[in-house]
């Protein structure tokens, strides 16, 4: 099951999936209280990015390197150098390379920033998700507002690419509330934002809470007119809303994710990371122990492998492209479809246009903002 080492590869994310503590709402690979393997994995993760540079031969013309958790600023500073050593094996990073490391306002320490500005990093992406402690710390997140600003202004002094994620619909913010605050994030040092809706994953605490009504979270309607209201602060703001949860500043959207976006290679390392390789989607090992017992001897680290059908390349087209403010061709969603299908796809996007859903601009679709809202369900209709 091995990921193709021959595609054009020029996007590489690394998962760094320790935690300083479990928020409720997570559903990712992510593991606090574990720190005590951070060195095992560290050197397990170095094997297998040798091992893909063995196998490939050529190196990565690498075009953005992304470090995502957990919580990759807890990454101790000699094994990241390390780390980064090992990456210059196997990859050639230039002044162009797009380096985002994701960071938890209140897990950063003195001469962190410094430290990643050396070593190439030049985009910092901080999941504030709100500026109610109390909130937080109800869901088990432990930072404070306080952190986040002490944080931002540190950081200004170095990286002039930050972004900062939000997470619309927290149990316990107000609707002003929630406009302050992104009120207060346009004047931040920012060039970007991504903001999520608070999403309830199976068996995580908070799907538990919010079964059992011991937390309440905003009705679907509330979501939508709260997208709506933030959307209009960000774009009075200049920002440009250029996905269905990203708003950038001009010319400052994240290149790796525009990289998921457009289906393009990119080969990804560490616990449960998946890769892409053009054609196929790849999982690795996500059970810790195993990963490192798996990548330390030198074998395969993937367990799930998919190769997509035609039908399955055409729905994820569609729904990437029907994300993004660039939108998606006529051309390309129909020119899988049978006669029949084409016409039963097209009468659904007419009906879309007449609910102003969407939008048809010299054969390219798009979503409205109310269309955007209703992504999912559109998606499903027009598949
Ligand atoms: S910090 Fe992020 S990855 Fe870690 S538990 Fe919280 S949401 Fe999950």
């Amino acid at each position: 099951m091995q990921y193709d080492v021959s595609a054009p590869t020029r996007s590489v994310y690394i998962h760094w999936p320790f935690c300083p503590y479990k928020c409720h709402y997570c559903p990712f690979v992510a593991l606090a209280s574990h720190d005590s393997f951070m060195t095992q994995y560290h050197k397990a993760l170095t094997k297998e990015i040798e091992q893909f540079g063995s196998l490939a031969g050529e190196k990565i013309q690498l075009d953005t390197l992304y470090f995502g958790g957990g919580t990759p600023s807890t990454y101790p500073n000699d094994l990241l150098i390390e780390l980064f050593d090992t990456l210059k094996k196997v990859c050639v990073f230039t002044d162009q390379t797009e380096v985002t490391i994701e960071i938890n306002p209140g897990t950063v320490r003195e001469g962190q920033l410094e430290l990643w500005k050396s070593l190439g990093i030049n985009r910092l992406s901080i999941g504030v998700q709100s500026l109610n402690d109390k909130v937080l710390h109800s869901l088990n997140r432990l930072q404070s507002a306080r952190d986040v600003i002490t944080l931002l202004e540190k950081a200004q002094h170095f990286f002039s690419n930050i972004s900062v994620d939000l997470i619309l619909g927290l149990p316990g913010i107000s609707d002003e509330e929630w406009e302050s605050l992104l009120h207060t994030v346009v004047t931040w040092p920012i060039a970007h934002t991504s903001m999520y809706f608070l999403t309830i994953h199976e068996d995580t605490p908070l799907y538990f809470k919010v079964k059992s009504n011991a937390v309440v979270v905003p009705c679907d309607d509330k979501m939508v007119e709260l997208y709506y209201k933030s959307r209009d602060i960000f774009i009075r703001n200049g920002f440009d809303h250029y996905e269905i949860s990203s708003f950038a500043r001009p010319g400052r959207q994240s290149r790796h994710n525009t990289a998921y976006w457009e289906r393009v290679p990119y080969k990804a390392f560490g616990l449960g990371a998946c890769s892409f390789d053009g054609t196929k989607r790849l999982q690795n090992e996500k059970n810790l122990m195993k990963y490192i017992k798996k990548a330390e001897s030198g074998d395969d680290c993937v367990i799930f492998m998919e190769e997509l059908t035609d039908h399955q390349v055409n729905i994820e087209r569609i729904m990437l492209g029907l994300r993004r403010s660039k939108g998606v061709t006529w051309c390309s969603v129909s020119s899988h479809l049978s006669a029949h299908k084409k016409m039963v796809v097209r009468e659904k996007i007419e009906e879309f246009k007449r609910k102003q859903w969407m939008n048809e601009s010299e054969g390219v679709l798009t979503l409205t903002p109310a269309g955007l809202a209703l992504e999912n369900e559109i998606i499903v209709q027009l598949c």
